[in-house]
């Protein structure tokens, strides 16, 4: 098979068509100290221009050599500013200020009122800054939260975890207006030049939800997202997903990543074919403490279990060293020649 470009390579993946090679790249955060010293492009700034986010989420791209531009660093885009603390140069903004204290707080939430912030303007013409830099046969890929997590930035943890068990109307309501924002959000970056959205949904998953609940309440949300999805949606599931790996299959995303507290070869069998399966190089261990040889065994044992795009298992650490990342395209790469 010819040489695929980087772009038809990745897009093909996550449509589960054949390709020369699995794509090594993140779908999850690539904002590390190592590159923002390289490119001058440091956190919390390059959250909020549209400059410095290109400059420091392309270097992950010509620096690090990932496959894919992935942007931007934090979860909290494009929520206003006036709900979020900046963070500072490793850590990410969060949430601070939580807009429902009541239920019937939820009754007065206007989507198009929290999208007015100019924060999502900024991932617009980031974008177009990352294009005009990588040309066409770069894929990129958005992060924007997904009806959970959007759900729980509404209410907060204490009304998130309390209304999910005691009340199902309102935690409903609650996760109707999460796949509205997403939805509205992941299909203006996708018509506007970004090639597939990744949304992280960790207040989904086991951690923090009775499995019983995330495929009685939240798989049926994912459908009506997925099915007015006007482009290519990954799901990135923190933690331990191992008791929803099945519905995740089933839940209409093009593509699913996982943490490395899901075993891969478990994944594999379980998915089957039905979805493209991402991961899962461990972030916060492998990637970030240990050596290039613990990494590259890591991601061919990966490979070897049936990954379809070989990627760290969550969002790297500030932290990470260079050399680790560029450690996973080498061993993509190994892994093909001893093939
Ligand atoms: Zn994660």
């Amino acid at each position: 098979m010819n040489e695929m470009t980087l772009r038809d390579r990745f897009i093909s993946s996550i449509k589960r068509k054949k390709t020369d090679k699995v794509p090594a790249c993140s779908v999850t955060q690539t904002g590390t100290l190592d590159l923002m010293k390289l490119t001058g492009a440091y956190w919390p700034k390059a959250h909020f221009n549209a400059e410095d986010m290109a400059a420091l989420a392309v270097a992950a791209y010509e620096l690090a050599g990932l496959e894919a531009v992935r942007y931007p660093f934090d979860i909290t885009s494009p929520l206003p500013m006036d709900m979020i603390i900046e963070g500072n140069v490793e850590t990410q903004p969060s949430i601070v200020k939580f807009p429902c204290d009541e239920k019937s707080d939820l009754d007065n939430i206007d989507i198009e009122q929290l999208f007015d912030s100019g924060r999502m303007d900024t991932i617009i013409d980031a974008t177009q800054i990352i294009r005009d830099k990588v040309g066409d046969d770069v894929p990129l890929i958005a992060g924007a939260p997904g009806p959970a997590n959007v759900a729980y930035g509404l209410v907060g943890p204490n009304n998130y975890l309390t209304w999910m068990i005691t009340d199902e109307d309102t935690f409903g309501n609650m996760v109707d207006i999460g796949v509205e924002f997403s939805l509205e959000y992941s299909n203006t970056l996708l018509e506007n030049g970004v090639d597939a959205v990744c949304m992280p949904e960790s207040n989904a998953g086991p951690d923090l939800m009775p499995p019983q609940l995330f495929e009685s309440m939240i798989v049926p949300a994912y459908k009506e997202l997925t099915s007015r999805s006007k482009g290519l949606l990954i799901m990135h599931m923190c933690g331990d997903a191992v008791w929803i790996v099945d519905p995740m299959a089933d839940s209409g995303f093009d593509a699913i990543s996982i943490e490395e507290k899901v075993n891969m070869e478990y994944a594999k069998k379980v998915m089957g074919d039905r979805v493209c399966i991402i991961g899962n190089v461990s972030s916060a261990g492998t990637l970030l403490w240990k050596s290039e040889d613990d990494i590259i065994a890591e991601a061919k044992q990966c490979l070897d279990d049936g990954v379809d795009i070989l990627a760290p298992s969550c969002g790297f650490a500030p932290r990470t060293p260079l050399d680790n990342m560029k450690a996973l395209v080498t061993a993509r790469d190994e892994y093909y020649l001893e093939k």
